[in-house]
């Protein structure tokens, strides 16, 4: 096996990911679910979206929750928006670190956006130049990574090409998301491989969703690929939009668990963060599909009957 990093960075995206796949919440609760993540240890938090309050009613309250929400030194927050307009929400809220996603998909972008990728593409080129412009770092998400519910296999090589491109332009880094659960451990070898063939040195995150039961799978796939930063969401809050009852996200404690078994930081407390799950649970009156969260960390003894 190759060499381990020390220590990964998670990205909690509970509060936005993960709400916005769920029932609606009041702010209120939202501005919990922040303030609880904040007291992990967890370094980066996306805490919400700048989205038309049409299309996801679910986050129609980012301003109110974003003012509301405690800012616990050492961790930094972040905004996904899908334009220069939610761009925009985003930098007059305060933020300075922000996500705008495009699909490598063009059938899925077009479900989303009523746009091709290209023109995604075109747009996200002004979007960087106005968020460098305000002194805040663009990501880009590139949605169906791994896969696409309309069309299926994704060439590793088209996504490898939008990475060429959103570099060109300017982006601070990129993300791969595996946005229905379609990423397997030998599509995260290839995928990553032929984007570092090109671009070596551009700073990659990887968001896995365990729709299929591989998240934590293709997250040792990637730590073994020298990957150290990956998005989670506390829970595993968050199903998937096309398959009502499944898996959304890769749950933040079993990613966690499984990281500090390895001896791998993360600096977060996982009593505080199955504390956190538990939050979400009440707050969203659901149980979340989190292993960890069910059955308690490895280290948690069952009492012998007396
Ligand atoms: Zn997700």
């Amino acid at each position: 096996m190759s060499q381990m990093p020390t220590a990964v960075s998670i990205r909690e995206v509970g509060p936005r990911d993960g709400l916005q796949n769920e029932e609606p919440v009041p702010a209120e609760a939202k501005v919990r679910l922040i303030d609880a993540l904040s007291r992990t240890g967890v370094r980066r938090i996306e805490a919400v979206s700048f989205v038309h309050p049409k299309a996801i009613p679910q986050m129609a309250d980012a301003d109110e929750v974003w003012q509301r929400a405690a800012r616990v030194d050492g961790v930094r927050y972040s905004a996904l928006v899908p334009n220069t307009r939610g761009a925009q929400r985003a930098l007059a809220a305060g933020f300075t670190e922000v996500e705008v996603v495009v699909s490598a998909s063009d059938t899925h972008n077009r479900r989303n956006v009523n746009r091709s990728t290209d023109e995604s593409l075109d747009d996200i080129a002004e979007l960087i130049d106005l968020l460098h412009g305000a002194g805040a770092t663009a990501e880009v998400i590139v949605a169906t990574s791994f896969g696409c519910p309309y069309e299926g296999d994704v060439d590793p090589l088209r996504v490898a090409g939008i990475v060429d491109r959103v570099v060109r332009d300017g982006a601070d880094r990129v993300a791969f998301g595996d946005t229905t659960g379609m990423g397997t451990p030998r599509r995260v070898r290839e995928l990553l491989t032929a984007v570092r063939d090109r671009n070596a040195h551009v700073p990659v995150l990887l968001h896995f969703h365990n729709t299929r039961g591989a998240a934590l799978a293709n997250l040792l796939t990637a730590l073994e690929l020298g990957i150290t930063e990956f998005d989670a969401s506390v829970g595993g809050l968050g199903g998937c939009p096309y398959a009502p009852g499944a898996s959304g996200n890769l749950a933040t404690e079993e990613a966690v668990h499984m990281l500090h078994d390895m001896g791998i930081d993360t600096g977060i407390d996982l009593d505080a963060l199955i504390e956190a799950a538990e939050l979400a649970e009440r707050l969203l009156n659901k149980k979340l599909p989190s292993g960890v969260l069910r059955a308690g960390p490895r280290t948690r003894l069952t009492p012998l009957p007396t």
